[in-house]
């Protein structure tokens, strides 16, 4: 597969990813509408090991998710982009923003999670699984 490439708004922090993503997830949860300014949350899960950093500094925001888990935040200091994530208890798993891809149409939503949490403004699709909570094979 052709790598994937992406970064942030102002193009300072840019990354590589030299995998197929393990799932494309939308996660509706508080946190998620602080970090995306909007809706949801798009994300995909990618192996941490196939991530590259190839140029910039993210700053990284640390706090505990609605499940209890320790949640660390990486975007870019300069234009405020989010890029990236990870569980502490996940360390082997990285969590990318959808947006921040060069290739829009890459990302494919294969579940949406925390679905107790969304206002009723967040639209699902029928044929997309839904959970109220996390799911465990994220
Ligand atoms: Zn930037
Ligand atoms: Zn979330």
């Amino acid at each position: 597969m052709p790598a994937w490439t992406g970064g942030c708004l102002c193009g300072a922090v840019r990354f590589r990813i030299d995998a197929d993503p393990l799932s494309g997830v939308a996660c509706h949860c508080r946190d998620c509408r602080h970090v995306s300014g909007g809706a949801e949350a798009d994300f995909v899960v990618v192996p941490a090991a196939a991530f590259t950093k190839l140029s910039g500094a993210e700053t990284v925001y640390r706090s505990t998710a609605d499940s209890g888990a320790a949640i660390w935040r990486a975007f870019c200091p300069v234009c405020g982009a989010p890029l990236f994530s990870g569980s502490e208890s996940s360390p082997d798993l990285l969590f990318v923003m959808a947006g921040s891809f060069d290739d829009p149409a890459a990302f494919q939503r294969r579940l949406h999670i925390w679905m107790r949490s969304a206002p009723p403004w967040h639209l699902v699709e029928p044929d997309v699984p839904a959970f109220p909570g996390e799911h465990g094979s994220v």
